[in-house]
């Protein structure tokens, strides 16, 4: 995994900037009807249906902040690259559409690097059913920046904001936390094993899911129409990219709320909890601090409780309390304790 494959290499000044552009675009089709021109014009040109908002969202993927190569494969940067964007528009309870591609290269990638991280791109894109409709090419002097702008649709009655949580509302997550932080942990160490004897031939299958959670990350395209089904609005809503505890105040300050979350609800895949033991962490730490799990975070009117009790994919984690009651996490033990905003940096502080 961590070997430079010496596959074919053509420079990109072979190319030229518009013959690269041409070569990495062209067989992208569009699908939506809201696109009316995709790339290859100074702009694209965006129809939205007459009652619909539209919901835009930028992010940026630097190389040896947000990723390093040497365990992460081009193409599933370029899928994870489109999945954190579309994920922050499922966030607002929006459909995904269109999204713009930028990238910042350096000569050391030959033409085949970025072939495979637009392979990740388009398979991404057909995943999520958005077209790419343009972007931007330019040299960087040292690694690589991908930055991906999403642009969504919903009717302006069933977007989703952070700020509408009240007093008593529920609070629920889907699928489970703390996986893709703990796969990283696995790749970083047997990074380092590798660094030692490069001939070591690593088990990873223990850690299978945890290493897709941190690789491969998906966004949940499937919340929106299951709450359409169910008939559930949330009161407010956000994506997990930084860690539960993070995001959940992020939800209550936005709302001028508190909380109460509970320990024992969280919801743990069984190779978190395995994997927690062997590193010697503690899981409820992983899963409030983790980040990166791009689950979706999000509160509903008690009413509705019934409408969502049971489901697989949802879990009601505690619920909103008044701004003065604070926000607080109850332990196992039963007892109370402040809820602290840490991201993954945090984490790494406390070794
Ligand atoms: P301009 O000089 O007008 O910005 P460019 O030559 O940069 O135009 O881009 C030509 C077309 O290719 C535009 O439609 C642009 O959006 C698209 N494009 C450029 N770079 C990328 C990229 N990395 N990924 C996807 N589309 C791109
Ligand atoms: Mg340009």
């Amino acid at each position: 995994m961590f070997e430079n494959k010496d596959a074919e290499r053509t420079s990109i000044s072979d190319l030229g900037e518009f013959g690269l552009i041409d070569h990495l675009t062209k067989h992208f089709e569009i699908k939506n009807e809201e696109t009316i021109l995709g790339i290859g014009d100074d702009a694209a040109i965006l129809q939205p249906a007459n009652d619909q908002q539209l919901v835009v969202t930028t992010d940026m993927l630097v190389e040896g902040v947000h990723f390093d190569l040497s365990y992460m494969p081009l193409k599933h940067l370029g899928y994870k690259a489109v999945v954190v964007n579309v994920s922050d528009l499922f966030a607002m309870n929006a459909e995904a559409k269109q999204i713009t591609v930028s990238i910042a290269v350096s000569n050391r990638f030959p033409v085949e690097a970025l072939e495979e991280l637009y392979a990740g791109i388009t398979t991404a894109a057909k995943t999520y059913g958005v077209d790419v409709v343009g972007g931007d090419t330019t040299s960087s002097t040292t690694g690589l920046v991908i930055s991906v702008t999403a642009i969504g649709l919903g009717a302006s009655d069933t977007l989703v904001r952070r700020s509408g949580a009240k007093e008593n509302d529920l609070i629920v997550v889907t699928g489970d936390l703390g996986g893709a932080y703990l796969g990283l942990q696995v790749l970083e160490r047997e990074k380092e094993v590798f660094k030692v004897n490069p001939k070591s031939q690593p088990d990873l299958e223990p850690y299978s899911y945890l290493i897709e959670r941190q690789l491969k990350p998906e966004a949940r395209k499937d919340i929106r129409p299951l709450l359409m089904e169910l008939e559930v609005k949330p009161t407010s809503m956000i994506d997990i990219s930084d860690g539960l505890s993070s995001e959940l105040i992020h939800i209550c300050k936005s709302s001028q709320m508190g909380c109460t979350l509970y320990e024992e609800k969280i919801p743990l895949d069984p190779q978190v909890i395995t994997t927690c033991e062997e590193f010697e962490l503690d899981s409820t730490t992983i899963a409030l601090s983790g980040g990166e799990d791009y689950e979706l975070l999000f509160t509903i009117d008690t009413a509705d409780f019934d409408k969502i009790k049971g489901n697989p994919h949802l879990s009601v984690i505690g619920h909103i309390n008044a701004e003065n009651e604070g926000m607080h996490l109850v332990t196992r033990a039963n007892t109370k304790i402040p809820l602290k905003a840490r991201g993954w940096n945090a984490l790494s502080d406390e070794k």
